[in-house]
């Protein structure tokens, strides 16, 4: 497997990166990621002196330079992970969310099929997607493969208009396409914009923590290695022209997991319980907030035999050490940021 990772030094991609560069099959692994606010080249450190491991800064927006990384490192698989993310900054600026999200999908199918032209047996093109494309849940049910997509951010559009063009294809050509769609992932080297590094972050800044609107919303939460795991079974075994949903079975009220993380680091900081809780703040709710989130895993489990293995309360433990570690870390080496730092 010559495999291609787009978005490589992202949150998931990182996670994805770092577990299957060890795996024997996978002869070479290249990342194509433009370094966004999201992508940080140094998450991928560790792996410059490895000779099977690449890095190429490209744009997923250029299709010439996607063509030419596909035909000079004879890219067979793909997982493709580049995308802006962030549904807050989708709301303010959706542009980049249809450049990206959509284009520059189509840019990486059409450069795929024309390097895979005749011969699409041994290659796959896996395309990670969000339960978000299906919309918002009312107290009961959950989302299947079969569900209608309904997103309502741009976000989730740009998300859902890429799964219909990725599909499209496998429909038309025949190309060797699969779709995943996962719940909130949570783990190491998330962009600190998001929810749970930014509750630690502020709690070791000693500033406010917001929630949105009264805190009930509801989300499936699944640690990131579960994730990378149901991603390397399907890029192996997945059925061509399928979908696959991800999830932890987990669902947890914002307020909910908030509250969790505060009492988590209190505990590792040795404070009082209850002391960052007071930090919580209840800010006007997010335009179109979705309403719940929760998937329904069966199809995944049963074909694939995927399941979750990590416990959500302990994984949970094992990302705020890991926050904290890399906090500590940063503030030793930088004496003009420690006067930021408060751990009391
Ligand atoms: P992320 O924002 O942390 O990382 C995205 C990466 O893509 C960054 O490294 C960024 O630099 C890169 N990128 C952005 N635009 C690019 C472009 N034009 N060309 C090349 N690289 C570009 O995102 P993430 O949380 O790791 O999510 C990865 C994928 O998984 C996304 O497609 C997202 O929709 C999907 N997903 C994420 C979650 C989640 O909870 N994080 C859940 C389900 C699905």
């Amino acid at each position: 497997m010559r495999l291609l990772v787009t978005g490589g030094a992202g949150f998931i991609g990182t996670n994805v990166v770092h577990q299957l560069i060890s795996y024997p099959s996978v002869e070479r692994l290249v990342v194509i990621d433009c370094l966004t606010y999201a992508g940080k080249k140094e998450n991928l450190d560790l792996l410059k002196s490895n000779k099977r491991f690449k890095f190429i800064k490209e744009d997923i927006r250029d299709k010439q330079a996607i063509t030419n990384v596909m035909e000079t490192e004879q890219i067979t698989h793909v997982i493709h992970l580049a995308a802006e993310s962030h549904v807050d900054r989708s709301i303010e600026s959706p542009c980049n969310f249809i450049e990206t999200n959509v284009l520059g999908t189509f840019n990486l199918l059409e450069s795929c099929r024309s390097a895979w032209a005749g011969k699409w047996e041994n290659h796959k093109f896996v395309h990670v997607s969000t339960d978000e494309v299906f919309g918002s849940l009312g107290r009961e049910g959950s989302f299947t493969e079969t569900s209608r997509y309904k997103p309502s951010s741009p976000y989730s559009a740009s998300k859902a208009a890429s799964d219909h063009l990725v599909n499209s294809y496998y429909i038309t050509y025949g190309f060797p396409s699969i779709i995943t769609n996962c719940s909130n992932n949570y783990g190491p080297f998330q962009n600190k914009e998001k929810l749970v590094p930014k509750v630690i972050d502020n709690i070791l800044l000693n500033k406010d923590i917001p929630v949105y609107g009264n805190g009930n919303n509801v989300r499936d939460w699944l640690f990131v290695k579960d994730h990378v795991n149901a991603l390397w079974l399907v890029l192996n075994t997945g059925e061509i022209g399928q979908s696959y949903n991800i999830g932890g079975d987990n669902e947890i009220k914002n307020i909910d997991l908030v509250t969790s993380i505060c009492d988590l680091v209190d505990k590792r900081l040795g404070r009082l319980n209850g002391y960052s809780r007071n930090r919580i703040k209840y800010v006007s709710d997010r335009p179109g907030h979705d309403f719940r989130y929760a998937i329904n895993s069966d199809k995944v489990q049963e074909e694939l035999g995927w399941k979750c293995v990590y416990e959500f309360e302990l994984a949970l433990d094992l990302t705020i050490e890991w926050y904290l570690r890399k906090k500590i870390n940063k503030f030793t080496h930088s004496n003009r940021k420690k006067k930021e730092l408060v751990i009391e």
